[in-house]
């Protein structure tokens, strides 16, 4: 294809069973929101498509859990997701959900269509069974070792560790997610994809067709998928939650998640063009459409074998022409988890860095896990803002306009004869909007956010080296020139940072009041070269972005960018490092069953209420305190090891209970009679043991 029409672009539906880190925004939504912002700049028609995948298990589970229904969980996290997206200016077209009609509606076509010819092969099976919770086991309904790698939580659909895309019967010693018991077969009828017959397509399409042009480490898991022999799919699940099986035989099943959420973008085009009066067809069915999926690396198996295995059967659809898909992002050296809350949630994100969505759009950008996985460190946030939005970029900015309003009050003024540098400056400038293009037409969005950043390092290096401040006192003529040149710099970052930086891009063209041209196509039978003037291309080809005499705004400018302060990092640090605390805690062994007792030896133990009369604190022991305890018998002195969980006016009065016929010993030579009982909690505080109300001393516990 060498000039598309149009642009389908898609972002992955990210599943509602959680809020979105920022994982998910650097594997995915920055960079298609990058593609798709630059495409519109640029003067395309552009479809950018995404919505919430609701479906599934791991929905399911979630719900029992939190005892609610499978709808309010999807309708909680679609709003905080969809927020989310709003939030940090990710441009969807539209933002739809597959719990929507128009999804229902357009799944089971899909399906019945393929259905009519006869391209699933319909096979009665043997399915793990809970027969406790007389339910089919699939997907994340059970657990296993894979049997590719040995990882021992494989689930059923997917094992986490090494990839791979597993039936649950191939799990080796499967375990239910429901109760834990050991899963029981039983026959289920369901319908297949049968992916091996779309093996030579597969291989001739990608294998041989995008070779060059597929990012390496996508084309090399398809790859090894094809190698591996393909093998049918099952497309169904016995489960009450998700889209109908439309077809005689299908009551109580439903389309297996995997099988309708791609079509998910086709319904969400579909609701968009019927929300603007469009024509969805072109931005599926034709040929001059370029289709994109933005996905992360766990997904390029439904993206780019089972997917288009199913439009291919279908028929009438265009397959995609890319799939970047990105590697994972870990967090301070270990894999992002939801479950271990080891993440950096996006609401959480705002609160504490309110109105600085585009440094974090920046930091996961120059840091993208493009072609391997990579790691985001606070560190590193720290550093790309102060060294390169504010030392740089910002500082650039705040230079030009603070000195076009000092010595010019605010007007571009008229340069006289351009020096040797400022004809190669302003000749740079002209070749950056192609050097940027180039590095985003190859989906390397961290090359090309480096050239945005060079461009900044341009103006900044041109002001250090011309010293304007300085010639101002000696050469007038010359200081204009050289403040003409530096506002066309600052114009030239305003339109080239939009796709990166878009609130900053948008503050900027505020303060250089630039024209808010309006670069949507309007009709969509337009063709690339009516609208072939666009802001982006005319910074190479127009001489003057910023004319003498415009007005900038006035007044001291707004800081673009503030300098992020060790303090401000170092919270944020304590913040993963009490999670991870959480953690091992949360999964500290309990202890094993200690040997057998009789009843006999049980009522040895004379365990009775009493009451903390006083305490001290043990001179020279910082774990002891020293006590005074009314057990009804008598007042009696008990060493206690809490001196570390408690202050001694924390536990007068305080009603414990006490082993009162333990053999007394001498502790740091006070004579200790007796036991107070106590528990620690896995943080290692201490906590008493206690009745539930105030009794009389003495009363004796059995
Ligand atoms: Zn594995």
């Amino acid at each position: 294809m060498n000039t598309p029409k149009r642009y389908t672009i898609t972002a992955a539906l990210p599943y509602t069973n959680g809020p979105i880190h920022i994982g998910h925004l650097a594997g995915v939504y920055v960079p298609a929101d990058i593609y798709a912002r630059f495409k519109r700049l640029t003067g395309n028609d552009v479809a950018f498509i995404c919505g919430s995948d609701e479906h599934g298990v791991p929905i399911t589970i979630k719900a029992k859990k939190e005892g609610v229904t499978p709808q309010d969980i999807v309708d909680k996290y679609h709003a905080i997701i969809k927020q989310s997206f709003e939030d940090f200016g990710i441009t969807f077209d539209n933002y739809s959900r597959t719990s929507a009609k128009i999804h229902h509606e357009t799944a089971s076509e899909f399906f019945k269509t393929l259905y009519d010819k006869h391209e699933f092969v319909e096979e009665v099976t043997q399915q793990l069974y809970d027969e406790e919770a007389n339910q089919f086991l699939a997907d994340r309904f059970v657990t296993g070792t894979c049997p590719k790698c040995g990882h021992e939580d494989a689930y059923g659909d997917q094992c986490e560790n090494c990839g791979s895309s597993l039936n649950a019967t191939d799990l080796i010693n499967p375990k239910s997610a429901i109760t834990g018991n050991v899963p029981t077969l039983k026959e289920t009828k369901h319908w297949f994809l049968p992916l091996n017959k779309h093996e030579e397509f597969l291989r001739e399409w990608i294998l041989k067709g995008h070779k060059k042009d597929w990012k390496p480490n996508v084309y090399g898991q398809v790859k090894s998928w094809i190698d591996d022999g393909l093998r049918p799919r099952a497309v169904t699940r016995d489960l009450d939650w998700g889209i109908p099986v439309p077809v005689p035989g299908g009551e109580g099943k439903v389309l297996y998640v995997w099988f309708d959420a791609p079509i998910g973008y086709i319904s969400a085009t579909k609701e968009w063009a019927q929300q603007t009066g469009k024509d969805w067809e072109p931005y599926w069915k034709d040929k001059d459409t370029k289709l994109l999926h933005f996905i992360g690396k766990d997904n390029i198996v439904f993206h780019c074998i089972i997917f288009p295995s199913m439009l291919k059967a279908e028929g009438s659809y265009i397959l995609p022409d890319n799939v970047p898909a990105n590697e994972f992002l870990n967090l301070e050296g270990n894999k992002l988890s939801t479950s271990k809350n080891w993440a950096v949630w996006l609401p959480d994100y705002l609160k504490d860095f309110p109105n600085q969505q585009d440094v974090l759009r920046y930091a996961l950008t120059a840091n993208a896990p493009e072609s391997k996985d990579n790691d985001f460190t606070w560190k590193d946030f720290q550093a790309r803002n102060n060294n390169e939005l504010v030392a740089i970029f910002g500082n650039f900015i705040n230079r030009v306009v603070v000195l076009t309003n000092k010595y010019y009050d605010g007007i571009v003024p008229e340069p006289s004869v351009f020096s040797e540098v400022d004809e190669t400056t302003l000749a740079a400038v002209k070749a950056y909007p192609a050097v940027i293009e180039s590095s985003i037409e190859r989906y390397r969005f961290r090359e090309a956010s480096q050239e945005l950043m060079n461009l900044a390092r341009l103006g900044n290096k041109y002001l250090a080296d011309e010293e304007p401040w300085k010639l101002i006192k000696t050469d007038e003529a010359r200081t204009k020139t050289i403040m003409f040149v530096a506002l066309q710099i600052a114009s030239a970052l305003a339109t080239l940072s939009e796709p990166f930086l878009p609130f900053t891009s948008e503050k900027l063209k505020q303060i250089l009041r630039l024209a808010q041209n309006d670069n949507k196509v309007s009709s969509s039978d337009s063709t690339k070269e009516n609208c072939i003037e666009n802001l982006w291309t005319e910074i190479s080809s127009k001489d003057v972005l910023l004319p003498s005499g415009h007005t900038i705004q006035q007044g001291k400018p707004e800081l673009l960018f503030t300098k992020i302060e060790d303090q401000t990092i170092q919270e944020q640090l304590d913040k993963l490092e009490a999670s991870k605390k959480a953690n091992e805690a949360a999964n500290k062994e309990v202890e094993p069953q200690k040997d057998t007792i009789t009843f006999e030896d049980f009522t040895k133990l004379d365990i009775r209420v009493g009451t903390i009369l006083e305490a001290e604190k043990m001179p020279k022991a910082k774990k002891l305190l020293v006590l005074k305890v009314d057990t009804g018998i008598d007042t009696r002195t008990i060493v206690s090891g809490i001196a570390e969980s408690f202050t001694p006016e924390e536990v007068i009065g305080k009603q414990v209970t006490v082993l009162v016929n333990l053999a007394p010993r001498a502790l740091r030579g006070v004579e200790s009679e007796g036991m107070i009982l106590m528990t620690e909690t896995p943080e290692g505080k201490l906590v008493f043991v206690n009745p539930d109300n105030a009794v009389k001393s003495g009363l004796p516990i059995s």
